[in-house]
């Protein structure tokens, strides 16, 4: 399908329109985006909440460069100053060497919701990104036919958003940032809301594209948590850590050639590499501005994602997203191993990415049934003892090791400590709105009524959107 989109591209011979306006392409290697010092805090209810601190980051020509972190490392937000959405506290960010005052004129975005006004064709809907730039209409439509063949949505032009599937959507939203042959094009995990075949699909006729030359932009800059991802389509894998604050734990350079083989040793091997950075057991140390920016000069933690017990609230340790059947069958898992084993390995065993295991490996990390080792996955007392445990006893040790977790902790003891111990889920709502997107928030929310059910620390009743305290536990139930 794109082949032939490439021949009719060519047969037409139209990359007309758009670069009248605009400076010279840009030779490979030259700067694009540059970033020096850059810093980023969001006002929060207790003061400045530092959610990037001092990235010096620069993007070249020619090249396609994975922002990968753990959800909550700053990722969307480096991607949306580099586009000039929302400004820096402090640093400089510039385009082709000029300092950005407002948009990026040189990027355009993919979304990882694919963000189209269900209203509008397609073509109207890829036409919009011309219209705010001005482009008259008639070459609005010229252009607009010719990044829709590209992307292999010839003949949807007049469908609407909602006839279509997740993937045709998301080449519609890809269609939209093209046609302003953007000099980076940016996307915000783009493959994350479609199902695994049609991703692929997706990613591989995208790297396509791109090697093939007719693509209309010159850098790419993907936000990325999937590391399999990030390895398949980057030059350049800058790996963010996600605490304390948003900061550059390490740089990959990737040189693997093109289309990559998956099975291929070096592929696994830098798999291997990457998914230790990400999951905080290479050394990491802390630039000195950011000593500066913690609240109340408080101790570094010795490892970045640890922050110590005593230390934790909602905002500095979210819940990792896992089920309690999934830590539970991961830490029995290792049991099984003699209660230590490789996380590749058993990773490749279960026929999981590693990063699916990452937020099970995380959850058991926060709720001290789990340590990592070298490589290795380690399980602690608690976390033998929870695996061997029969169900009732398995609750119990359960309910104590979730005390630890902000969260969980936070709706026990508020619910403690309202007379008729219930409240409505909403407040914590608020509460986590302070730190969180509105989706964080419903999956930080999910999460802890998964494990506080199971704990039997409390219930939640969905009708009413209610927490109250667990019967079986000291709940003046009867008071009221
Ligand atoms: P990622 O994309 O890596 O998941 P984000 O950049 O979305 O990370 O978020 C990083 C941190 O900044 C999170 O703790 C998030 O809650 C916070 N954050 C993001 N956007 C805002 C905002 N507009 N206001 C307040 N906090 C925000
Ligand atoms: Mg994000």
């Amino acid at each position: 399908m794109v082949l032939n989109a490439l021949r009719n591209l060519r047969a037409r011979h139209t990359s007309h329109l758009l670069h009248a306006a605009k400076a010279p392409r840009a030779a490979d290697g030259e700067v694009l985006l540059d970033t020096v010092g850059l810093t980023k805090s969001y006002a929060g209810a207790d003061g400045e909440l530092p959610v990037l601190g001092g990235i010096d980051l620069k993007v070249r020509a020619g090249e396609v460069v994975a922002l990968l972190g753990k959800s909550g490392s700053g990722k969307s937000t480096l991607l949306r100053c580099l586009a000039g959405l929302v400004p820096a506290s402090s640093g400089t960010i510039s385009y082709r060497d000029e300092p950005l005052t407002g948009a990026n004129p040189g990027t355009a975005m993919v979304f990882q919701t694919f963000a189209l006004l269900p209203w509008l064709t397609v073509q109207q809907n890829v036409e919009l990104g011309l219209e705010a730039r001005g482009v008259p209409a008639d070459d609005r439509a010229d252009a607009a036919r010719q990044a829709i063949d590209l992307i292999g949505l010839d003949g949807f032009e007049s469908a609407y958003p909602k006839e279509l599937s997740g993937g045709m959507r998301q080449r519609v939203g890809f269609a939209r940032a093209l046609v302003v042959e953007p000099d980076v094009l940016m996307m915000d995990e783009p493959f994350s809301a479609l199902d695994v075949l049609t991703a692929e699909n997706l990613r591989g006729e995208l790297m396509e594209l791109w090697e093939s030359g007719q693509f209309p932009t010159r850098a790419i800059v993907l936000v990325t948590h999937n590391i399999e991802e990030a390895v398949l389509m980057a030059d350049r894998i800058v790996v963010l850590g996600s605490r304390p604050y948003g900061t550059i734990r390490e740089t990959f350079e990737v040189g693997l050639e093109r289309p990559r083989d998956r099975n291929a040793p070096a592929f696994e091997d830098l798999i291997d590499r990457v998914y230790r950075v990400m999951t905080g057991r290479a050394k990491e140390t802390l630039p000195q501005a950011l000593h500066s920016v913690r609240a109340g000069g408080t101790s570094l933690p010795g490892r970045p994602d640890g922050v110590g017990l005593d230390k934790r609230t909602t905002a500095n340790t979210p819940l990792p997203l896992a089920s309690v059947d999934g830590l539970s069958g991961l830490a029995e898992m290792v049991a099984h191993r003699d209660g230590r084993c490789d996380l590749a390995d058993l990773a490749d065993d279960l026929g999981l990415a590693v990063d699916d295991m990452l937020p099970l490996v995380d959850a058991l990390e926060l709720l001290g049934f789990a340590k990592i080792s070298d490589d290795d996955l380690l399980l602690t007392e608690a976390g033998t003892a929870y695996a061997g445990a029969d169900v009732q006893q398995s609750k119990t040790i359960f309910a104590e090791a979730a005390m630890g977790a902000p969260l969980v902790r936070l709706i026990t003891t508020s619910l403690r400590q309202n007379p008729d111990g219930t409240l409505r889920a909403g407040f914590f709502r608020d509460v986590l709105a302070h730190h969180y997107t509105s989706e964080q928030v419903a999956q930080q929310l999910e999460t802890a009524t998964d494990w506080g059910r199971y704990a039997e620390l409390y219930a939640y009743d969905a009708d009413p959107q209610e927490y109250r305290l667990d019967n079986g536990l000291a709940a003046p139930a009867t008071q009221s």
